[in-house]
């Protein structure tokens, strides 16, 4: 895949995020198939849902499932994000067997795709995917601090 590829890949995750309710972090994630046709896409709604676990990436991942026609593997999928995801969704995708990651801005505090951990790409696990990160990082990184700041 490209730089051009995530790009594309990466604003869709930004389209996502803008979904998201005003108490919800605005974090978005969508899915794309082998040949980059979108499957599923979704925003944080961990606020909205009242569940801690309803994070975009997880969001993305269910629905991609159900519409991917392979049970519950996502073999050859790509999960485009806009913020770097934490170890629940690292460990999500792994088990999803997605064949790659992309996402927008570094999370230094939390991140489990190369800031914190490195849970994707851990050499004890069989299914490893590729990532690339710090895509469109600006506006990832942006949107997140305007969302932040109208908080105060
Ligand atoms: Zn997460």
């Amino acid at each position: 895949m490209t730089l051009q590829d995530d790009e594309r890949m990466i604003r869709a995750a930004l389209d996502a995020a803008a979904a998201a309710s005003d108490a919800d972090v605005p974090v978005g994630a969508v899915l794309f198939d082998a040949d980059g046709v979108e499957l599923a896409r979704a925003a944080n709604a961990r606020e909205a849902s009242g569940d801690p676990t309803a994070h975009a990436e997880i969001l993305a991942l269910r629905e991609a499932a159900r519409i991917h026609g392979d049970g519950w593997r996502l073999e050859g999928a790509t999960l485009a994000v806009t913020l770097e995801p934490c170890t629940m969704c690292a460990g999500a995708l792994v088990l999803a067997r997605v064949k790659r990651v992309v996402f927008g801005a570094w999370e230094p505090k939390t991140g489990a795709v190369g800031s914190l951990w490195d849970v994707v790409r851990d050499r004890r696990l069989t299914h490893r995917p590729q990532v690339r990160g710090g895509v469109l990082e600006d506006e990832c990184a942006g949107l997140l601090e305007s969302f932040f700041q109208d908080q105060r």
